[in-house]
C-alpha cells in the first residue's frame, strides 16, 4: 500500500502535528457503533497512533480539531453530539471542545458529559459488547535501557534459578569504573552487555557462573524518588530514614518547566504511591503544590542548538556580571511567564551596545528603584552622577553578594 509507505517515513510528532493537512484512505469497510447499531465507514489516517488504546478510534469530528479537519479533507459527515452553546462546527470549522448536554445521542440526550460517560459503559456491559477499562499512559521503556549511562538492574540471569535479585549486601550494583571513552564505542551491543568482567559473576543463589542484567534503568528512575533521599542523604540503612521521612514529606512546592507534566510527575507520583502502598511513607503524593515556569527564549523561540539562537551564559556575566545577570533574570517577568532575552533591544542605552532587551532595561533603571542593598554596593559618589546598577555592577568586583 502506497499509503502505508508514505506514513512510515513520518515521525509522531510530524503525525500529530495540527499543522499538517489531514491524510488518509478509505479501507472500503465499516464497523457497527455498538450503542446505536449504526454503520461506520473505516478509514485509516496517520494521525491516528498504533499506541494510542487500541490504534484505533472512533472520531468525534464535532468536538475535536483533528477529527473535523479529516472529516471537512474527505466530506464526511459532521454529527454534533454534544451542545455546548457554540457554533455548528460543521459550518465554521472550529471543533466545540468542552463542557455540554448531549444531543443526537439517543437515550443519552440531556446528559452532561460527567454522566453520559458511565451511562454509556453501562449501556455497553448491559448489552455485553465492551466494558469499562483504564487505560495508562505511564510505560515501562525506563526500565530496560541498552544505554551505559544509567542504573543497572539489580538482577543476575542464572540458567538454574532464573532471575535472581542482587543480594541486599551487594547493592547498590554501579557501573563499571574502567569503560570510558573508546571501550564505550558500537560494537554490536549494549556496552554493558561487552564489559564481560562485570557482566560475568557467581549466582547468589547456587554459585554457578551467571550473568548480570545488562540493560540500565533510565535517569527517570532515580528523579522519580530523590527527594525522598533529601531527608536523610547520609542515612545507610535503606533508602531513607523512615524516621525522618513523614516530618517532611510531602514536598511544599514543586517547581518546574511545563514538559514536566507527562514524564517526571507522572513517575515521580507513580513512585511515590507505590512506596506509600509499601507502608514506607505516608504521603501518597509527593509535590503539594505546583508551579510550571515560563521559559527563557530568544527571537521567540526556545534555545535550542539546533537553531543555533542559545545565549552564552560565561559571555554574559564577564560582559555584565553575575549580579546583574541574575538580577535581570529574577526581575524580568512573573516566574510563570516566558522571558524574551531580545525583547525591546532597540531600547539599548549606545546603540553599538549588544545589551540584549532585559539587560538593558535593568542597565537603564535607576538605582533607586532597586533594593538597597544593591545601591549600598553602587556607593555612588556624592558628587559625580547616579551610576547605572549595570555600570557599577561591571566596574565593582563581580563577587555576588546574593547566596547561591
Ligand atoms: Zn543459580
Amino acid at each position: 500500500m502506497a499509503y502505508r509507505e508514505k506514513v512510515k517515513a513520518l515521525s509522531d510528532i510530524e503525525r500529530q502535528s495540527t499543522e499538517r493537512e489531514k491524510t488518509g484512505v478509505f479501507t472500503g469497510r465499516y464497523a457497527i457503533n455498538p450503542l446505536n447499531g449504526e454503520k461506520l465507514p473505516v478509514w485509516a489516517a496517520d494521525y491516528v497512533l498504533a499506541d494510542y488504546g487500541t490504534g484505533a478510534i472512533m472520531a468525534v469530528p464535532a468536538h475535536d480539531q483533528r477529527d473535523l479537519d479529516f472529516a471537512r479533507a474527505f466530506d464526511l459527515p459532521v454529527r454534533p453530539v454534544l451542545n455546548t452553546g457554540g457554533e455548528d462546527p460543521a459550518e465554521t470549522g472550529i471543533a466545540t471542545a468542552g463542557e455540554g448536554t448531549l444531543m443526537n445521542s439517543g437515550e443519552l440526550d440531556g446528559l452532561s458529559k460527567a454522566d453520559a460517560i458511565p451511562a454509556a459503559i453501562a449501556i455497553l456491559e448491559k448489552l455485553g459488547t465492551g466494558e469499562k477499562f483504564v487505560n495508562f499512559r505511564l510505560r515501562d521503556w525506563l526500565l530496560s535501557r541498552q544505554r551505559f549511562w544509567g542504573t543497572p538492574i539489580p538482577i543476575i540471569h542464572c540458567a538454574e534459578c532464573g532471575e535472581v535479585p542482587v543480594p541486599d549486601d551487594q547493592l547498590p550494583v554501579t557501573l563499571p569504573e574502567n569503560l570510558r571513552g573508546e571501550a564505550l564505542s558500537p560494537r554490536g551491543t549494549s556496552p554493558l552487555a561487552a564489559a564481560l568482567e562485570w557482566v560475568n559473576v557467581e549466582c547468589p543463589n547456587c554459585g554457578r557462573a551467571a550473568q548480570r542484567d545488562t540493560d540500565t534503568m533510565d535517569t527517570f528512575v532515580d528523579s522519580s524518588w530523590y527527594f525522598l533521599r533529601f531527608v536523610s542523604p547520609h542515612f545507610t540503612e535503606g533508602p531513607f530514614d523512615p524516621a525522618k521521612i513523614n516530618d517532611w514529606m510531602p514536598v511544599g512546592q514543586y517547581v518546574g518547566g511545563v514538559e514536566h507534566a507527562i514524564l517526571h510527575l507522572l513517575y515521580a507520583r507513580f513512585f511515590t504511591k507505590v512506596i506509600h502502598d509499601m507502608g514506607m511513607l505516608d504521603a501518597d503524593e509527593p509535590f503539594s503544590a505546583l508551579l510550571n515556569q515560563g521559559q527563557v527564549l530568544n527571537g521567540g523561540k526556545a534555545m535550542s542548538k539546533s537553531l543555533g539562537n542559545g545565549v552564552d551564559l560565561g559571555e554574559q556575566l564577564d560582559k555584565f556580571g553575575v549580579d546583574a545577570v541574575r538580577l535581570t533574570m529574577v526581575f524580568a517577568s512573573p516566574p510563570e511567564d516566558d522571558v524574551d532575552w531580545r525583547m525591546s533591544r532597540r531600547r539599548a542605552p549606545r546603540s553599538s551596545s549588544p545589551a540584549p532587551g532585559a539587560l538593558a532595561r535593568m542597565s537603564q533603571a535607576s538605582p533607586a528603584s532597586m533594593s538597597p542593598l544593591v545601591t549600598a554596593r553602587c556607593a555612588p559618589s556624592p558628587t559625580g552622577p547616579l551610576p547605572t546598577p549595570l555600570s557599577c555592577w561591571t566596574t565593582t568586583s563581580s563577587t555576588s553578594w546574593w547566596p547561591s
